[in-house]
């Protein structure tokens, strides 16, 4: 397995692109837009550069890194030596289901294809192809080079051999995999998404302001940051439609996204992408500010 084709050059995209490229790999990213590609090239070349800096690694790994990476914005010829493919492409169900449909026709019929969803059913995706046993979830966290943990996510039909194969090849690149089955945002986003949604709630009912609610689970919990900054970071977009999948896939009202949540993200306040959340975000800054809606 060494030839690997990448889908999608977005925030994770080019971070899976790196650490397969880091770790000896033949790489192809695919996107549609030249630009996404452009900017994935750019931002590797410069965690490549960071990495050399803090004498993580020599020039020459870098330089060998850069050379096991080529893009492109077909993906039938980019998928067409590939053993394993990992799409990461925009999170919406129709679009993955296209995607898996034309990397199953251009893809060696005997290639591994693992998508990267945080949310999806993987049952779904598998469904789309001919090759249900080998596609399975190849869950990497953000950001890709420096978090540790691969939630691999077996589908109702995914073989012993894909699991074997995929859980292997996550430990070529230095991370842990951890296995878990295909239900409703898998283990990682079905404890954290409720979590961030209860601190919503919490805030919602006046319990307590945003900073207090973070500065508690930050110090009491030792986390590295607190659930709304959190939030924030994810993209409130992404956290509910999550919690919509949870909803919806498990039918328990205990999964209702919050009011307050729904409003943020209907008024495009979506955090960091928007400059606002519960937090304003200057570019360049990283001063904790609470947003002026919740500084009242
Ligand atoms: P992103 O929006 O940064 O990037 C998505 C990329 O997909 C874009 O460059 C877009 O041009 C490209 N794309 C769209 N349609 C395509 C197509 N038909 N063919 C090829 N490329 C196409 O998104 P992201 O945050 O990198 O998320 C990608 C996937 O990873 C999603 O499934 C998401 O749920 C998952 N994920 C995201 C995070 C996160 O923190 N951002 C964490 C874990 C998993």
């Amino acid at each position: 397995m060494k030839n690997i084709a990448v889908i999608g050059a977005g925030t994770m995209g080019n971070g899976i692109a790196h650490v397969f490229a880091q770790n000896g790999f033949n790489v192809k990213l695919i996107d549609i837009s030249e630009d996404a590609l452009n900017r994935a090239v750019a931002t590797i070349t410069k965690n490549l550069d960071r990495m050399v800096a803090k004498e993580k690694i020599t020039e020459a790994d870098k330089n060998a890194a850069l050379a096991n990476l080529n893009t492109t914005t077909d993906m039938a010829s980019g998928v067409s030596d590939a053993n394993l493919v990992v799409e990461a492409a925009t999170e919406n169900v129709d679009l993955k289901l296209k995607i898996f449909k034309q990397m199953d026709e251009a893809a060696p019929a005997d290639s591994i294809l693992a998508t990267n969803t945080s949310s999806i059913s993987i049952t779904k995706i598998a469904a789309a192809t001919s090759r249900p046993d080998k596609v399975i979830g190849m869950h990497f966290m953000n950001p890709v080079p420096i978090m540790k943990l691969v939630e691999i996510i077996r589908g109702y039909a995914t073989s012993d051999a894909t699991t074997e194969a995929v859980v292997d090849m996550s430990k070529q690149l230095g991370k842990i995999p951890v296995e878990c089955n295909d239900y409703p945002g898998f283990v990682a986003n079905r404890i954290l998404m409720p979590m961030i949604n209860e601190a919503i709630i919490t805030l919602h009912e006046g319990v307590a302001g945003v900073a207090e609610i973070d500065s508690i689970m930050k110090l009491g919990m030792a986390h590295p940051m607190g659930p709304l900054q959190l939030a924030d970071f994810i993209g409130l977009d992404v956290c509910l439609s999550i919690m919509n999948v949870l909803y919806e896939g498990l039918g328990n009202p205990k999964y209702a996204p919050c009011p307050l949540l729904v409003n943020m993200v209907t008024a495009g306040k979506l955090g960091v992408k928007s400059g606002e959340g519960f937090y304003t975000h200057v570019r360049g800054s990283k001063d904790l500010v609470v947003a002026p809606n919740f500084n009242k």
